[in-house]
């Protein structure tokens, strides 16, 4: 396996052989988030040929979110939603090429690299890999037997199903804050479950919660069971310092706890951290020479839209001077 380290401590997998029709680009983007459309718009523009796969659900995060308010540009915020279409219209009008496809396997033992998705087996120069990361799961009984059921990762998509409800919301960050007000336009009350005594949430958004009458806070508490009739009907709250287990009648729970990078396909093909985010060296660059990383793949730091935009020019302009220095 190549490395500009000239060592790797990864496990080279076998390549799955394949007879489908190849095509070539100068860089293949792997995510369609603001990293991938970023770098999209300024790969384009250095005159790459360029290709963003952008996996199933196009977008990233972003579309599952109702207004961005500190994205720079709008004066007024903007809905995370219509930010990404103006997004990806952008990167085409640039040149790329966008196919809603996702990647299923990687090789990039040789150059060129190879990127496959059930379809194609596509061919590149360089590679930005910008999938992003996705919701973590609770891990508790019911909460996969309730999916989509009144479980849920997304207040915007599904918040409408339970109007006048009773709803929980577990987490104590900005995405649990954000959607529990978010909720409370529907729910007839909305409780968030936080395991500490206190957010990690912005300053603003505590305000806006506490201020909100259909918000119950329940401190120290965990929700350690999901139960229903075919679809969520309780929950036992469990608080982390009595251990005294309570049940609380809801209809939904909405689960907003953080996120986890969506690396499982680069696993053994790029080095991965003990959390599985892409490891980079030099700004942009995986262990990987030609392969680069860009936004919520590999930054558990900062993880906004912005960063993950500006992380993915850094990796279009590293992907230029890559190939322009290997020509
Ligand atoms: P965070 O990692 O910031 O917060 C996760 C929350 O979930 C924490 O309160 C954490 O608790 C809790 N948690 C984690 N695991 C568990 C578990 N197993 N059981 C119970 N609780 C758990 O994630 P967010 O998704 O909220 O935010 C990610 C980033 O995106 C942040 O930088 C945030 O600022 C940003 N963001 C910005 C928004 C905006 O500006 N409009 C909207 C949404 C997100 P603990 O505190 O104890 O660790």
């Amino acid at each position: 396996m190549a490395s500009d380290s000239g060592s790797t401590v990864m496990i080279e997998k076998e390549f799955p052989k394949s007879e489908k029709r190849k095509t070539n680009f100068d860089v293949i983007i792997i995510g369609g988030g603001p990293a991938g459309y970023t770098s999209g718009i300024y790969c384009s523009r250095a005159r790459h040929e360029t290709l963003i796969l952008t996996g199933v659900l196009p977008g990233g995060q972003l579309v599952n979110t109702t207004e961005v308010e500190n994205y720079p540009g709008f004066e007024h915020g903007v809905m995370g939603p219509d930010l990404m279409i103006t997004m990806r219209k952008q990167t085409e009008r640039m040149g790329a090429k966008i196919i809603d496809d996702e990647v299923i396997d990687v090789d990039f033992r040789h150059k060129p690299f190879k990127i496959l998705t059930a379809s194609e087996e596509y061919e590149c120069k360089a590679v930005i890999i910008a999938t992003g990361a996705s919701p973590r799961k609770l891990g508790i009984a019911g909460e996969q037997t309730y999916g989509g059921k009144g479980v849920s990762y997304c207040a915007t998509c599904d918040g409408p199903f339970f109007r006048n409800q009773e709803i929980v919301v577990v987490g104590g960050g900005d995405s649990a804050i954000e959607e529990a007000t978010f909720l409370t336009k529907f729910g007839k009350k909305v409780h968030v479950i936080h395991r500490k005594d206190q957010l990690r949430a912005s300053k603003v958004m505590q305000e806006r919660a506490f201020s909100n009458p259909k918000i119950e806070m329940h401190w120290n508490t965990v929700v350690s069971d999901i139960s229903g009739d075919g679809k969520v009907q309780s929950v036992i709250l469990s608080d982390v310092k009595s251990n005294v287990k309570t049940s609380l009648s809801v209809g939904a729970v909405f689960v907003a706890i953080g996120h986890e990078p969506n690396t499982k396909v680069f696993k053994d093909r790029v080095e991965l951290d003990e959390q599985g985010y892409i490891k980079l060296k030099d700004h942009t660059k995986t262990s990987i020479q030609g392969v680069f990383a860009a936004g919520d793949v590999h930054d558990h730091r900062y993880r906004q839209a912005i960063t993950a935009a500006g992380f993915g020019c850094m990796a279009a302009i590293d992907v230029d001077r890559y190939l322009t220095e290997s020509k």
